[in-house]
């Protein structure tokens, strides 16, 4: 004879919200350690940045461009490493052999992939 766990809906529902609640409270203390994270990176930045400016004399604009220039170089990379999914049309790492969303097997047609 086969032996089932009936549990009362209201026993699950609550246990449900006690697991949700818990997820709930570990996500909001992970965002706060990474707003402090990046607020620090943040003052680290800035500091890197007035000093080579007093030392350097580098001017906002020639920061700006640089940001600029990172930005797109970044961007171009980024784009250069992906491929996109024939099944879902989705955004995948070149490095995949499955597609993260669909589990599609992504087909490398470069002769050296990365
Ligand atoms: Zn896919």
């Amino acid at each position: 004879m086969l032996n089932f766990h009936i549990y009362p809906a209201d026993t699950l529902r609550k246990d449900q919200v006690k697991d949700a609640q818990g997820l709930a409270q570990q996500t909001s203390v992970e965002t706060q350690r990474l707003r402090d994270e990046v607020h620090h990176l943040s003052i680290i930045a800035q500091a890197m940045w007035e000093l080579l400016r007093e030392k350097n004399g580098t001017t906002d604009d020639e920061l700006k461009k640089k940001i600029t220039e990172v930005e797109f170089e970044k961007a171009k990379a980024y784009t250069a490493s992906t491929l996109k999914c024939q099944k879902c049309a989705r955004i995948v790492s070149i490095k995949s052999k499955t597609c993260l969303f669909c589990g599609e097997k992504i087909e490398h047609k470069e002769i050296f992939p990365m």
